[in-house]
Formats: structure tokens, sequence, C-alpha cells
């Protein structure tokens, strides 16, 4: 590739191709190159590229009005999403606030948090608790309850500080992710945490229901999330679930919370929830906490592109095509055929030394030997170079090099939930390929 001058910049110099055009799973750059869409972008693309109805509906929201302030006006796609995403969450949690994506989304459940504590003779409540690691997105609250040292560290003394939990890893810690006693084990170590803080001074619980990118598709182990909600109820915590990976179906469930039966005070969603046609987001929250807030003068929060109805039009196709292609369904099904095909190469593959998820939220971890766990070394930077080789090859992953809280490399592979059998083939077949190629290039000369 030549390279070119940009004005634009992100992470760093390098350059990426040009995106052409993107249909169904696959998207082709101006070179005429075709990539899978392994990754669905970040989590996002959940439904596919080029849906035309999707686009359709936003051609004619387009045609109608593209921006209307929501002090100024209401639309009928604002109210129409806000009323098909109440129905799709659990009973009470009827107010929706939009935003534009799933940093704003975490922030406006934090500041809602808090005015409900304010509303309510709670003053004293501010503590966000949240687990390590975790991502709950960039900006400075959002970051202040992330638990990523890369992404955290530089920005330390511009935040306050908020308590973390370790998030489960029973895999790391040699505990069976089926028992129940592992489950209320790391549970447990919220109850100690709020106590320790003082109990009176917990405003909110955050948790990615299985985590994304912060721990590689770590699903919780059996009554984590019913003995959470326990403890949040008990100490009058609000419990907050950032489903913004996990949610519109991605899981194998609209809401990955519904694997657990969970009903949380607020739940937070963005990512999956418009799959990439335009930026949008959404705090849903409880009605319980909302009125009073609206009772002391209302919610002191907003942006400007809130509720943009071009946005809420594509959100709404959106949940329309997912209900409409039985995508839900598709997810849980293909998620257990991908598994299984993940699960095929780690035999082959000693480099591989775990594969887990829900779904179409799928990961493998790199690791050295897995008897020890132990994570490739790493100068290997494993997660960059295999990510890289797989792309090179046409196949798009994700990947951090993060795991329970400590080093180790893995690598999310979650392509968009119309993904067919035969484009699961393709998908292993890419991998397989990239595994082989990597294993080249690390095998001691
Ligand atoms: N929460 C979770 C669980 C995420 O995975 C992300 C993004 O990856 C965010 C929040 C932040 O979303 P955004 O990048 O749209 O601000």
């Amino acid at each position: 590739m030549t390279e070119r001058p940009s004005y634009l910049f992100y992470q760093g110099r390098g350059r990426k191709p040009v995106l052409d055009q993107a249909r169904g799973i696959y998207m082709w750059d101006t070179d005429g190159k075709r990539y899978i869409d392994g990754s669905s972008g970040a989590m996002v693309c959940n439904i596919g590229h080029g849906n035309e109805n999707v686009l359709a509906a936003m051609r004619d929201q387009m045609e109608r009005a593209t921006f209307g302030y929501r002090l100024h006006f209401e639309t009928e796609a604002s109210e129409r999403l806000a009323a098909r995403t109440a129905d799709l969450t659990p009973e009470g949690l009827d107010r929706v606030f939009f935003v534009s994506g799933g940093s704003e989304a975490v922030e406006s459940a934090m500041k809602l948090a808090r005015q409900h504590a304010l509303a309510t003779g709670q003053a004293q409540r501010w503590k966000v608790i949240s687990r390590s690691p975790s991502y709950h997105g960039c900006t400075l609250g959002a970051l202040a309850i992330t638990s990523y040292a890369p992404l955290t560290a530089p920005f330390d003394p511009m935040m306050r500080a908020m308590p973390k939990v370790p998030a489960p890893r029973a895999y790391l810690d040699g505990l069976d992710p089926e028992d129940e006693a592992t489950g209320l084990h790391y549970a447990n170590m919220l109850e100690d945490r709020i106590i320790e803080e003082g109990p009176e001074t917990v405003l909110a619980f955050f948790v990615e229901p299985v985590g994304g990118a912060s721990t590689g598709a770590l699903v919780p182990p059996r009554g984590y999330m019913e003995r959470v909600r326990e403890i949040c109820d008990h100490y009058g915590v609000l419990m907050i679930l950032d489903e913004v990976m996990t949610g519109a179906g991605r899981t194998g469930r609209f809401l990955a919370s519904e694997h657990w039966g969970i009903s949380p005070d607020i739940i937070v969603l963005s990512k999956g929830y418009a799959a990439g046609y335009v930026p949008l987001g959404a705090m849903v929250a409880h009605t319980r906490l909302v009125e009073p807030v609206l009772d002391e003068g209302g919610f002191q929060h907003g942006f400007t592109y809130a509720g943009n109805p071009l946005a809420c039009a594509a959100g709404a196709a959106v949940l329309e095509e997912i209900e409409r292609l039985g995508l839900v369904q598709n997810a849980a099904t293909m998620g257990d055929a991908l598994k299984s095909r993940l699960e095929t190469l780690m035999d082959r593959y000693p480099i591989i030394g775990d594969v887990r998820g829900k779904g179409l939220l799928l990961a493998f971890e790199f690791m050295a030997d897995r008897r020890s766990k132990a994570p490739l070394p790493a100068h290997l930077r494993a997660f960059d170079r295999f990510v890289q080789i797989a792309y090179d090859h046409g196949l798009i992953v994700y990947s951090r090099r993060t795991r329970g809280g400590v080093d180790g490399d893995h690598v999310l592979v979650c392509p968009p939930m119309i993904v067919s059998e035969a484009q699961l083939d393709e998908i292993t077949d890419l991998l397989d390929r990239a595994l082989a190629q990597f294993m080249d290039e690390i095998r001691p000369t």
C-alpha cells in the first residue's frame, strides 16, 4: 500500500486500507480486497452491513427531518424506538434516555443514579463500584469506573478514584464456574467492598454481564449475577448493567441479563442497538428512579444530538430487523456452532488455552502453557500480531492484552448475527490459516 499523507488521526500513525463497500458480513477496500467482518466492527454491526430495510427507513426519515432539538420536538421515530425498547427490557424499565454512544449512555446512568440519590435524601451516596478488569467507555466519568491501566493511567489525576472488585475469573483461579459456590465467592467480594466503603456511601454497582474486550467474553459463574442482585437490594445500591456490547441479541438473548433472569435498575445500550448504521445509545431506567428526579426539577443532563430523529429511525428499523429475521435465535444457534469450531481449533493448536463466551460473543485466549495457564510472553504482542495476520488473510477479529485482571492475549470472534453455517466455515478456515502462520512465526528456531 502506498503511504498517503493524512489529516486524520486516531491511535497512531499507521494507515489503514480505505473502506469502499460493505454488505452482509463482507467488506471491501478500494483495492478490491475482501474482508470478512469477523468482529462486527467493534461488536457493533450485529445485523450485517447494508440492510435494505434499515437504509429505506433512514432515507424516509431523512426526507422528513434529520434534526429536531429534543427540547423543541418529540418525533414519531424517537417515540417508537423508546416504546419498543421499553418492551424489550424488563418490567419497570420503562423510561428511555437517548444518547449517541456507549460512553454517553454510561455517563447518563451514573448521573441519573446520583440525581436519584439527591432527590430521595441520600446525598451521601456517590461511590460507583465496578469490576477489574472492565471497560465502560472513554469519557472521564466512564473511565473512572473502567479498569484497564493502559487506558486509565494517564488520566488518573483527573478522575475521582472509584472502588473496584475483581471480575470473576474462575478459569484462572482453578474454580469450577458451574459450582454455585464459585459464583458466591466472587459476588461476596462486592458485599465485602460495600461494607468496607460504608454502605450508606455507595450509589451503584456497574457490571458487564458478559465481559467484552475487558475480559475476553468471560461468562460469570453460576449464581454470581443473582447474588449480586441480592447484595445490591440489601444495601440499597443500584445495579446498573452495561449491555453496550452484550445487548441487542449478541449473546443469544436480547439482553445478556436474561440468561440469569436479572432485572437491574438501569441498563445501558449502544453498539448493536443501531448496529453501526448511526451513532446511537440509550439509558433505560426504572420509572421508580426517574420520577423523583423529574419531581425535583428534572434531569440535569443531556447531549445536543440526543434523540436525533435519523438515529432513532435507524435504531427502530434495526430492532424490527432483529425480530423479523430471528437474529437473536440465530446468534444462539450460530454461537454454539462457532464455539464448537473454535474448540476444534483449540484441539489442534496448543497455544489456544481457553475458548469461551455466549451466543456470538466468543473469544479464545492464547497461553504458553495450558496447565499453568501462563500467558504468551508480552514481547510477542500476540494480540496485535495475530489480528494483523488474520487481517492480511481477509478476516477481521478483535483483541486486547488483558484477561481476568492480569496480562494475557484474547481474541474476540464475533461475526454479525446474520452469519450462516457456510460463512462460519469460511471464518474457521481463515482462523486456521492465520493460526498456522502465527505458530510458524513464534516457533523457536
Ligand atoms: N461499555 C462497554 C461494555 C463497551 O464495550 C464499550 C465500548 O467498547 C463502551 C461501554 C463505550 O462505548 P462507546 O465506545 O460507544 O463510547
